[in-house]
This record gives structure tokens, C-alpha cells and sequence, in this order.
């Protein structure tokens, strides 16, 4: 492509807009501008390199065999309501209305639509395992839309959904999307990990994120230092800490008039907060839940939240049904005799002896408390990992990362299937349900992760696999004929080979041409200037250092750089 001919749109100043770097730079290498909040059209340059992760995405989802479909992103309510999904969406959906006044939504996502689709489609276990996967734009109202294409309303998903007859087949399928999204990933030269992730009530190794490590990340991802594990903060366990066996003394009341909450009361108390346990009342479906952890413990919701298997949100008890539950005001409550619907006890203070907690009167606290002996619930793992933890795989210590989920593999199993009545005949005559799972990968936030990880001072350095030219041929001086000729047939010749060419032939200062190239991330640069009176060229890497060399060699040298990073030229 002549660069004359181009809509160029690279910024020198930094918006003000921009937060973070990727997004501050595919502003200022021009890829995208903003039409509104988390709105964003794709210029040229940015379509480009979205097009070439999006057949990254293809070639490797066609390998796993499964199909490419395209649905409509405009979805009547009808199928949401029979999910049960319509409400339960929320604000986070855009719904519209039609000139009849039926209810539509601009797809967030897809589940209903691909079961519907099966459920037409399929009727036999002849027709099974099948996987349907789109490329699609997707719309979420975010709450707070941001990062440019990271967290914005309207973005572009792969969306696939797999059908099959038994769980076997479930299981390998999600293997083999697990495969193709490490494949995909390391050709887009994204480094990402994947990780263990809560999947709500369903439990167990049913889902799981791919992270790229990012210091703007919304997520935190636990990480073991020694050895691959690694989960979402939600989901991340590390082994319980156990004390010594002791012998059980006597329960005591003791006056702790102004010492609410375990902050106060151990240092009243001059005992270390891990003697203590504190006490978390929420309310959830109409139920009061009491959780009990050790002091020095944060509870992690998530987990609570499955091991009651909450439909609803998750509140904090209210003022009142907090003193209806303990009987006391706010910072007394504790485990001996609270009246809770259910009652949970993380597995440390089951492990604990003579411990400290509230007495569920105001003013006082117990000591000499135990698990047992003095009360009794449901124990499990309801704390939150903190860094230095020891690893639940190798028993190496931990530390916490923030980062941003780019995929997402998930095994539905019949939750769709059985709400939507979407059934097939098995081998036996019999109808089930499909066992479906469900894989994204967001597109549009891909790139931005991209960038994230390749840029520097200068603009981006797009991987050879997703840049949006390979290489910039820049003449120095377009005045110089000679100069304009020789650059003209290394385009020549180079496009000639199936790579993707920028002629920088516009009359503009060299400086601003190498700036340019250097801005939008072009992997390698071709400067034809005064030397070609010895017929040498100057080539750059774009994260390399520049060396000189002989015209003839320059086509050979870049064929060579498309080895070395196992790209077939087209
Ligand atoms: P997040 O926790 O970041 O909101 P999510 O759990 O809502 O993500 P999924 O519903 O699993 O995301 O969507 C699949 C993929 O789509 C995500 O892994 C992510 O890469 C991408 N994605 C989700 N929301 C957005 C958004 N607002 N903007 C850009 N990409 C998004
Ligand atoms: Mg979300």
C-alpha cells in the first residue's frame, strides 16, 4: 500500500482520555477512535490487525473441527425469558423494542440462541458431537467502560458452543478447546496462563480463564512460584492452616466494653488475631448465613456464595438482622449460640483450640471457644488466599497478580439444554438433554493485550502474526528519483512474495516517516537513502538494532524473519 493514498491518523500528543498504555497508543497509532463511552469504530490500520487475530481465532477453530455460524446479535426476549435470563441480565443488557412493541436485546453473549438452534437442528445422537463457534459483535452496558477496547460496550467475541450426548464427550472437547486457545494465544504472541476459575455452583474443574498478566487487570490471579498452578483469586485454595492439639480449657465470658470487631478485642486482649475468630453474617434468598474464619482472614464471598448455592446477590446483613441473628449490637457476634438458617466454618478454626470470638451479647467476648465442644456447621474452605500462602499442588509459596481475562472455557452441562428444552434421541430411544459447554475469546480485548505486552516509548511492536503491515519501505528523500525507484521495486518485490508492504512515498521529513512506522508497530523497516550509491539499504527490526546492508540481500533477509517465527506467506 502507497501511503499517500492512506487515511494516516497517528497523534503525536497523548490523549488525555487514555489511562493505560495500549489504549493511549492504538489512539495515537490511529487504529481506533471513540464515537461514544465504550464505543469505538476501527480504522484501517486497527481493522487490520483485528481481522488477522480473527483468522488466527478461524484457522484454529476449524482445526479442532468444529464449525463457524453467524447469528443475529439482535435476539427476541422470548428466548431469554425461557432461560430464565431476561431479568436476571440485568442493567448490563441493551434491550430495544421493535414497532410492535416486542421485546428485543442486542446479544451480550449467546447460550440461548445456539440452543435454540440445536434444539431445531439435532435430533438424533447421530448428529452429535457438534461445536458451533461465531465471530461476532457482542454488547454489554458496562457499568464502567474503559481501557478503550479492554472494557468497552460493543466488542467483537469468538463464541462457540459445543453439544454432545455424555459427559465423556463434554470433557474432551473442552480439553481440545483448551489446546486450540493455547495455540491461538502464542501465534497472536500473547502471553497468557491459564487459570482455574470459579464457575459458579457448579463446582469442580469446570472452568477455566486465560489471563494475561497485567498491572491494569481487574481480576487477581493467584500464582504459585514454584510450580503451574495458578487460579482466579475466587476460585485459588491454599491448605489450612492446622495449630497444635491442646487440651480444651473452659469456656470464659470476658468484659470488652469498647473493643468491637478483632482489630479491638486483640489488641485489648494482647493476643495475636490468629487466636481469635471473626464473624460475617450475610444474607442471601432469604437466608441468614453465619461464616465463620480466623481472625486474620478475609472471607471470599465466592465461595460462600456456591456452598450455598445462592440464586440471588449476596448482601451483608442488615442492621436489624444482624441483632436479630446474634442478639447483640454490631461487633459481638460469634459462633456460640447464633441463630443463623445456615451456619459456615472455614476448615482453620475447625483446626483451632481455645480461641477467641464474640459472645453474642454486647459488651463481651468469649475465650476458650471450640469447634465441636461449644458449636457446630458446615466446614469447608471459605477464606481468601493471601500472598506467601503455600501452594495447594506443590506446597511452594504463592503470590497474587492482577490480570485480564482474554478466553474463557466453560462445561454448561444441561443448564441451557434443560431450561430451553432443547433434547436429542439417544442410542437407547430415549430424550435428554444436550451437555453443552461453552468457549470465548474476546477479540477486540486480544489486541489491546497485545499492545499491552509489545510497545515501548516510541508505539507499538506488533508481532510479525498480527501486525498490520510487515514492513515500511521509507525513501528518504522523495525529491531523489534514484532514491524513489530503488524503494519502489523493494515494495515491488516484496509484495511480490506475499508480504504486506507500506511505501512511505509521501513528502514528508524522514523523521516523521521512521516516527510514523515506529507508532503503528510495523516489525521491519526498509530505509532507502543516500547509500544506495553502493547499493546497500539500511533494514531495522523494529526492535532491533539498524544495520546496512547490500539491496540485493534485503528481500532474502525479511523471507528469513517469517521463518524464524513459523509464518507461511500467503
Ligand atoms: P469480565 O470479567 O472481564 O467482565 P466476563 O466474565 O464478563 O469478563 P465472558 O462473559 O466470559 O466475560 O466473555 C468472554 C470474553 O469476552 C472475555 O474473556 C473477554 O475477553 C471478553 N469480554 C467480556 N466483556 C468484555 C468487554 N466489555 N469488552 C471487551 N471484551 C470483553
Ligand atoms: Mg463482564
Amino acid at each position: 500500500m502507497k501511503m499517500s493514498n492512506m487515511l494516516i491518523s497517528t497523534l503525536r500528543e497523548v490523549p488525555a482520555e487514555a489511562e493505560i498504555d495500549s489504549h493511549k497508543l492504538m489512539l495515537r497509532a490511529g487504529m481506533i477512535r471513540k464515537m461514544a463511552a465504550g464505543v469505538y469504530n476501527y480504522m484501517p490500520l486497527g481493522l487490520r490487525v483485528l481481522k488477522k487475530i480473527e483468522d488466527i481465532v478461524r484457522e484454529e477453530m476449524n482445526a479442532t473441527g468444529a464449525q463457524e455460524f453467524l447469528a443475529s446479535a439482535m435476539i427476541p426476549a422470548e428466548l431469554w425469558q425461557e432461560s430464565g435470563r431476561w431479568d436476571a441480565y440485568g442493567a448490563e443488557m441493551f434491550r430495544l423494542k421493535d414497532r410492535g412493541e416486542r421485546d428485543f436485546c442486542l446479544g451480550p453473549t449467546h447460550e440461548e440462541v445456539f440452543t435454540d438452534i440445536a434444539r431445531n437442528e439435532i435430533k438424533s445422537y447421530k448428529q452429535l458431537p457438534l461445536n458451533l463457534y461465531q465471530i461476532q459483535t457482542k454488547y454489554r452496558d458496562e457499568r464502567r467502560p474503559r481501557f478503550g477496547v479492554m472494557r468497552s460496550r460493543e466488542f467483537v467475541m469468538k463464541d462457540a458452543y459445543s453439544f454432545d450426548k455424555d459427559q465423556q464427550g463434554l470433557d474432551f472437547v473442552y480439553d481440545k478447546m483448551h489446546d486450540a486457545y493455547v495455540k491461538i494465544f502464542n501465534r497472536c504472541g500473547l502471553d497468557a496462563k491459564c487459570v482455574a476459575a470459579d464457575s459458579g455452583a457448579i463446582g469442580g474443574s469446570n472452568s477455566a480463564e486465560f489471563m494475561v498478566k497485567s498491572e491494569v487487570g481487574e481480576d487477581d490471579v493467584v500464582f504459585c512460584t514454584e510450580c503451574d498452578y495458578a487460579a482466579n483469586i475466587e476460585k485459588a485454595s491454599s491448605p489450612a492452616e492446622k495449630e497444635e492439639k491442646q487440651e480444651l480449657m473452659e469456656i470464659e465470658k470476658i468484659a470488652t466494653p469498647n473493643s468491637r470487631g478483632i482489630e479491638e478485642v486483640s489488641a485489648f486482649l494482647n493476643v495475636s488475631s490468629i487466636k481469635t475468630v471473626k464473624t460475617l453474617l450475610y444474607k442471601v434468598d432469604e437466608k441468614i448465613i453465619a461464616v465463620f474464619v480466623r481472625g486474620d482472614r478475609e472471607v471470599n464471598e465466592v465461595k460462600v456464595a456456591n456452598a450455598v448455592d445462592a440464586s440471588g446477590d449476596m448482601e451483608m446483613a442488615s442492621h436489624e438482622e444482624y441483632i436479630n441473628a446474634a442478639g447483640c449490637d454490631i461487633g459481638f457476634a460469634g459462633p456460640v449460640g447464633i441463630k443463623a438458617d445456615i451456619v459456615l466454618v472455614d476448615e482453620e478454626v475447625k483446626n483451632m483450640y481455645n480461641f477467641i470470638s464474640g459472645a453474642n451479647e454486647t459488651g463481651y467476648h468469649l475465650k476458650n471457644v471450640n469447634y465441636g465442644r461449644d458449636f457446630e456447621g458446615i466446614v469447608g474452605d471459605f477464606r481468601k488466599v493471601v500472598e506467601g500462602q503455600k501452594c495447594p499442588v506443590c506446597g511452594g509459596i504463592v503470590t497474587i497478580a492482577r490480570g485480564t481475562e482474554v478466553g474463557h472455557i466453560f462445561k454448561l452441562g444441561t443448564k441451557y439444554s434443560e431450561a430451553m428444552n432443547a433434547n436429542f434421541i439417544d442410542e437407547d430411544g430415549k430424550e435428554k438433554p444436550f451437555i453443552m459447554g461453552c468457549y470465548g475469546i474476546g477479540v477486540t480485548r486480544t489486541m489491546a493485550s497485545i499492545i499491552e505486552q509489545h510497545h515501548d516509548e516510541n508505539g507499538i511492536i506488533w508481532p510479525l502474526s498480527v501486525a498490520p503491515y510487515h514492513v515500511s519501505v521509507i525513501p528518504v528523500n522523495i525529491k531523489d528519483e534514484e532514491q524513489v525507484e530503488v524503494a519502489k521495486n523493494i515494495y515491488e518485490d516484496l509484495v511480490n512474495m506475499g508480504i504486506e508492504v507500506l511505501l512511505d512515498d509521501r513528502n514528508e521529513r524522514a523523521g516523521v516517516k521512521f516516527k510514523d512506522s515506529e507508532l503503528m508497530g510495523i516489525p521491519m523497516r526498509v530505509t532507502v537513502g543516500k547509500k544506495i550509491g553502493d547499493g546497500e539499504i539500511e533494514f531495522k527490526l523494529r526492535n532491533g538494532e539498524m544495520e546496512v546492508m547490500k539491496i540485493k540481500d534485503v528481500c532474502n533477509i525479511i523471507k528469513t524473519e517469517f521463518d524464524k517465527n513459523n509464518i507461511k506467506l500467503k
